[in-house]
């Protein structure tokens, strides 16, 4: 394609020009704040556990726009090399939390082929919580071949690789507060 004004970055061997400006992604976790705050308003202390490390802004965000009384954990999974799923998901940090009767709130960064949240959702099912959700700040419907619901959606996007708020190319991008998705020259 030809030239832009796109904000663009460069990550290792590629070029990504803005997609979702940070005032759009502010806009669309408000929206799922609000919904979960109307949710869990008569819960007992819900447990919002991100899953790292692509969670941690989106899951920073979120908690600053919840208004009942909660606790926050992390697991940490990998399946991911490079921009592909290998299909394969490790677990790298485990769960650290008694969440037996508890209601459960899983923070993502992106939902793609699910493969990820099935594993969680599988593995926090045999602890016995009182309930389990997902929220996911990006949800890809074309790649997603599960049948775990997933409650809240932030944005839903295509099949294309984004870096940003969180989110990585080998690591690199984390700290952008856009999202950015490869230029295809
Ligand atoms: P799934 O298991 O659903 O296929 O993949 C989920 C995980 O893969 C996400 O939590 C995320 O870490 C990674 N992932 C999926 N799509 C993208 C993407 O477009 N960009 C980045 N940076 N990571 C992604
Ligand atoms: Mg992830």
């Amino acid at each position: 394609m030809g030239c832009n004004n796109k904000k663009r970055v460069t990550l290792l061997d590629k070029t990504f020009e803005v997609m979702i400006p940070a005032d759009q992604i502010d806009r669309a976790v408000e929206q799922v704040a609000a919904q979960i705050n109307a949710d869990y308003a008569d819960r007992e202390t819900p447990l919002f556990l991100g899953v790292l490390n692509g969670s941690f802004m989106f899951m920073s965000d979120l908690m600053k726009k919840v208004d009942f009384n909660c606790e926050l954990s992390f697991v940490k999974l990998a399946s991911y090399a490079g921009t592909s799923t290998t299909g394969k998901v490790q677990e790298l940090i485990g769960l650290k939390n008694n969440i037996e009767g508890r209601h459960v709130i899983v923070v993502e960064d992106i939902v793609d082929t699910g493969e990820s949240i099935e594993h969680l959702m599988r593995s926090l099912s045999g602890h016995n919580p009182a309930s389990v959700e997902v929220a996911t700040l990006f949800f890809k419907p074309n790649s997603y071949s599960k049948q775990i619901p997933i409650k809240y959606k932030a944005l839903e996007i295509g099949n294309e690789f984004i870096v940003g708020y969180g989110l990585d190319y080998d690591q690199l991008g984390r700290n952008l507060k856009d999202v950015f998705v490869v230029v295809n020259e």
